[in-house]
């Protein structure tokens, strides 16, 4: 029986993960669940769960959340430092961190040092600080083990391969609604139509993301530290069917591969489960259905972002912290109508021509570079 944590239980990874908790009482119990803002979807998901505990970040939410859950034995808390305190709880093995963005960094970091086990979907945490998360994770002994398909798809390829050497790993990408479309055609595109991903039903964040290829650069990077790779040793492949997750080639030339239908709860599943693969009734993938699987190079030129992130990841330091800082700006500001969907790449690119580098960041260096990366987007918004 594993005690699981999930941070951002409101979110389309929360929510999904629920799902398969319910699936298999004889697995897992819910501990603890937190959410932003959605105060009642949480209470709903409380009385229905009956966690230990539930957080919500939001303050102002405290009253109502608490008044909700009256007469429950679920303890109530708020703020983000309470997001801190719940993964210490001595009744959670595992936390899955499931909440978007820069925000799952310190409640990581916290997760680790109480010797937690991690389903990471945060991937944001792995980019700004892929570094400073690996090393602590061996010094305390803490697996983390991947929720993204790409990743999950490599760490099931990886099973029982551990010993032998990966010469490269290829991540593939749908390459999003936008696929096939020059810049030209980018410059008119809509939030309405960013929002629309052709395979997967994930939260604004990442679906923007993918529109722009970002989502596949901070994957990029992610599996740097997941796989203690080489930057040449990650290539991209556009695969608009998205049933091939991913793939591993190995130091004899042989590839593995893993396949499904697009399905989040299955990656979920297998790093909630993990060493066991447990039973699921998942729709299941037939040939037949996808006669042809096919391929592409990724456009760099057009799709700034991913170069971006390569030439980031390339320069290492605080680089990727810039990037994502800048990017979660941009993000946001798209999704407020701020700003064009190619305005979000000069954002970014112009954060990173102008925060000041650290080559070997500590967290507080994380922190002040995230707040000027931040300052810096609003400004370039603002032009
Ligand atoms: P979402 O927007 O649907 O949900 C986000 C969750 O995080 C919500 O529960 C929200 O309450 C919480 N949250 C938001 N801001 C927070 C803050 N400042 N502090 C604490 N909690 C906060 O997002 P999602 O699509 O579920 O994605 C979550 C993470 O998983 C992201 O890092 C994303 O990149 C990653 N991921 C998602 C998918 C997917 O299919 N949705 C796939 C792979 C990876
Ligand atoms: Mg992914």
């Amino acid at each position: 029986m594993k005690r699981i944590a999930i941070l951002g239980s409101t979110g389309s990874i929360g929510t999904q993960a629920l799902d398969v908790i319910k699936a298999h009482p004889e697995s897992f119990e819910l501990e603890v669940i937190t959410a932003h803002s959605n105060a009642g979807l949480l209470v709903q998901q409380a009385l229905e769960f009956k966690p230990n505990a539930v957080v919500i970040v939001r303050e102002d939410l405290y009253e109502q959340v608490r008044e909700a859950l009256q007469g429950e034995d679920i303890k109530v808390y708020a703020g983000s430092k309470a997001l801190c305190s719940v993964v210490e709880m001595g009744t959670v093995d595992m936390v899955l961190t499931a909440m978007v963005g820069y925000a799952g960094l310190l409640p990581t970091i916290r997760t680790i040092k109480a010797g937690k086990q991690i389903a990471l979907a945060n991937k944001e945490t792995l980019v700004v600080a892929g570094q400073l998360i690996t090393d602590l994770a061996k010094e305390h002994g803490v697996n983390i083990y991947p929720v993204d398909s790409e990743h999950s798809a490599i760490f099931q390829c990886l099973a029982g391969e551990f010993h032998n050497p990966i010469e490269k790993i290829i991540l593939t990408a749908s390459g999003g609604p936008f696929r096939g479309y020059k810049a030209a055609e980018l410059e008119k595109v809509t939030k309405a139509q960013a929002l629309k991903h052709p395979n997967w039903d994930m939260g604004a964040k990442i679906t923007i993301d993918s529109a722009s290829l970002m989502n596949k650069g901070l994957e990029v990077i992610e599996a740097k530290w997941l796989f203690g790779l080489r930057n040449e040793q990650i290539d991209v492949v556009v695969h608009p069917q998205s049933i091939i997750h991913s793939l591993v080639q190995f130091e004899d030339g042989s590839i593995k591969a893993q396949l499904g239908l697009p399905d989040m709860k299955l990656p979920i599943q297998y790093a909630l489960g993990y060493p066991q693969r447990l039973k699921s009734d998942f729709p299941r993938f037939s040939f037949l259905d996808y006669p042809q699987l096919t391929f592409e190079q990724p456009d760099l030129e057009t799709f700034r972002n991913l170069q971006l992130a390569y030439e980031a990841m390339a320069k290492g330091g605080n680089m990727p912290c810039i990037l994502n800082a800048a990017n979660e700006v941009a993000v946001s500001a798209f999704l407020r109508d701020e700003v064009s969907f190619l305005g979000m790449s000069d954002m970014i690119e112009s954060c990173l021509a102008k925060v000041a580098y650290i080559a070997n960041p500590s967290y507080e260096d994380y922190v002040s570079t995230d707040g000027e990366a931040r300052a810096l987007a609003m400004e370039c918004k603002c032009k």
